[in-house]
């Protein structure tokens, strides 16, 4: 409180009023009052000096005329002389008569006979001229400074001589120093009482205006609760109402926009699309989640950084440029090819403007659609694939029909030959359509009404049983390790589920070679079904062992369809796994073998 810059400051200039009116007041009272005091004891002396007259004018009436002058201890001036005395002493003053000629008759203060001739002191000469005088000057009877009240004396219309009042200015000089002492005093009581009003005024004055200070500061640093407690009713009351007011109403508007701005920020963090947003220096002022991830960067790094500083990609800077100086909006694509999948990013930029339309920054939108585009190119190669596949066993089976109809004199065998590879082409076309079919029935996810338990210990025994025939004539060893007390019992539909197993056992008869062997393996591991076949192959590279499970691939076309393959197997088992909330794995090796191992919930 002490310490409140503007409570010194509101006092410092009160205080400097009051000094300087002090200062002047008291010099022109001090002025004034030695003024009055002069006036008043030339007043006195002038009144002593009638009543001095008055008392001197029977001595000097009665004195003798010229000539005998010097005989100043004649009776009368030994009488006047004594009452002179009397007087001064009660007035405090030096009385004086003189005669015509200017020899002192009497004198309170000195013997008149040792006092050289007063005609030519001032004061006389003056009172000779005007009738009275006052004139302060140096006594030299008495060696000090003096003020000096003459007067002629009249009697009966002549002048008869003069009396003389004088006071030592020692004297004067004193009375007045004590005057203007008095006047200090007084002043200085003033001042002081002004100076303590005063400073009780400023602090009161004062002492809202620091507490809205205070109040503001808090408010300044987020402390938005706080109010000022102020209950006059003169302006600083209205003016800390309206501060309480404007202070509500800031904390309103704060939390409005706090929760508007969180409300971004969420919205920000939970979209998928990356989102970007610079100021006019493409300083980053916003990057969300997405963004940060789809391009490797950390907000720390890169928040209030230029763009090209972290974000390296031409597409994005280049858009960012172009939209920024046409104004427009840009939309642009990231392509980036890689062994696995491509990378392709839709990029959207638009500039940020004001409420007046002057830009003030842009904002980057990246759309990653590379599920989207793969899943396009996917579902275009299906199309391509599936005519393709289609089209094959029907052309052979419309040439050959034609064939034979065109060649009424085709001998039997030949005919029989491609009535034979008529059957082939449509026995593939039938197990194309039925697997085609299973694939969509799957994806449209419509089956879910057959889920009931499976004994899968049943399914894969019923499988391997099916299959021994085929190993048999290719000389395949078909062995199958499962526990045969504690069946594998797992919910789902038994058709696709044996579906699976068929696939995955006949597609390691296709792929051994003579000679081989097949392991089949059936256990529950962690509360989970899993079903392996190993064979002993010819394996699969590395670079085709994520491709296998996409529909229609196959490492090498010609074998598979000589065995009668469509390419649709794996993708029919991979999607009956993920159908059943399982998943399927392949651990293969070029020329050593497969495993392909299905795990399944039960
Ligand atoms: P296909 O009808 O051609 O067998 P699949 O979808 O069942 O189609 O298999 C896709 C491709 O995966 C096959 O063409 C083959 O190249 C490869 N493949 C599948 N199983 C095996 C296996 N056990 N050993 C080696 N290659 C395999």
């Amino acid at each position: 409180m002490f310490r409140s810059q503007l409570l010194w400051r509101f006092y410092a200039g009160y205080v400097a009023v009051i000094l300087i009116s002090t200062l002047i007041v008291g010099v022109l009272v001090s002025r004034q009052v030695t003024k009055n005091s002069l006036e008043d004891i030339q007043h006195s002396l002038a009144v002593r000096t009638e009543f001095l007259a008055v008392v001197a004018t029977s001595a000097l009436s009665e004195w003798p005329s010229a000539g005998n002058q010097s005989n100043t201890v004649s009776p009368i001036a030994v009488t006047l002389q004594k009452k002179l005395e009397g007087l001064g002493d009660n007035t405090e003053s030096r009385l004086t008569v003189i005669l015509m000629d200017g020899t002192v008759l009497a004198d309170s203060q000195e013997s008149p006979q040792i006092m050289d001739n007063h005609a030519g002191r001032p004061e006389i000469v003056e009172a000779n001229k005007v009738g009275a005088a006052t004139v302060s000057r140096y006594s030299k009877t008495l060696k000090q400074q003096m003020m000096y009240r003459a007067q002629a004396v009249n009697h009966k219309g002549r002048e008869i001589g003069f009396v003389r009042v004088s006071l030592p200015l020692t004297a004067i000089d004193s009375k007045l120093a004590q005057l203007r002492l008095i006047v200090l005093f007084a002043a200085l009581v003033v001042a002081g009482a002004a100076l303590l009003i005063g400073f009780y005024f400023a602090k009161h004055f004062s002492d809202p205006l620091i507490k809205m200070t205070e109040v503001a500061e808090a408010i300044s640093r987020g402390d938005y609760d706080k109010r000022i407690t102020i209950k006059s009713n003169d302006e600083i009351g209205q003016l800390a109402k309206a501060f309480n007011r404007m202070a509500k109403i800031s904390a309103r508007r704060m939390a409005e926009i706090t929760m508007d701005r969180n409300r971004l920020a969420m919205i920000f963090a939970g979209m998928s699309e990356g989102v970007i947003a610079v100021n006019e220096q493409q300083e980053i002022i916003h990057i969300n989640e997405a963004a940060l991830k789809l391009l490797n960067l950390s907000v720390v790094n890169c928040l209030n950084k230029p763009v090209w500083e972290h974000v390296r990609i031409q597409e994005i800077n280049n858009a960012l440029e172009k939209t920024m100086a046409t104004k427009y909006a840009v939309k642009t694509q990231l392509r980036r090819p890689s062994e696995t999948s491509d990378l392709v990013v839709d990029i959207y930029a638009a500039v940020l403007s004001d409420d007046a339309g002057d830009m003030v920054g842009a904002v980057i939108v990246l759309n990653d659609i590379s599920d989207v585009d793969r899943l396009e190119r996917v579902r275009r190669d299906f199309v391509a694939n599936a005519s393709h596949e289609l089209k094959t066993p029907i052309t052979a089976i419309r040439g050959l029909s034609e064939t034979i109809l065109d060649d009424e004199e085709m001998e039997d065998s030949i005919r029989l030959s491609f009535i034979e590879k008529i059957k082939v082409q449509s026995i593939r076309l039938s197990s194309l359509v039925i697997d085609l079919m299973t694939l969509s029935r799957l994806e449209s996810g419509n089956d879910d009404q057959n889920v009931q338990p499976v004994d899968l210990t049943d399914v894969v025994r019923r499988s391997c049983a099916g299959m021994k025939m085929v190993c048999q004539d290719k000389g395949l060893s078909l062995s199958l390790e499962f526990d045969s007390d504690k069946h594998v019992v797992i919910p789902g539909d038994i058709q696709t589920i044996s579906q699976l197993v068929d696939n995955l056992i006949d597609n390691a008869i296709k792929y051994t070679p003579d000679g081989g062997g097949i392991a089949v393996l059936l256990r529950e591991q962690d509360g989970k079904a899993r079903f392996e076949v190993k064979d002993s192959g010819i394996g699969i590279s590395p670079q085709y062992q994520k491709r296998v499970f996409e529909r229609f691939y196959r490492i090498d076309k010609a074998r598979s369809r000589e065995l009668g393959g469509t390419g649709l197997g794996l993708s029919i088992v991979k999607n009956i796994a993920e159908h059943h909330g399982g998943s399927i794995s392949l651990v293969s090796q070029p020329g050593v073998g497969s495993t392909f191992i299905v795990t399944l919930p039960m």
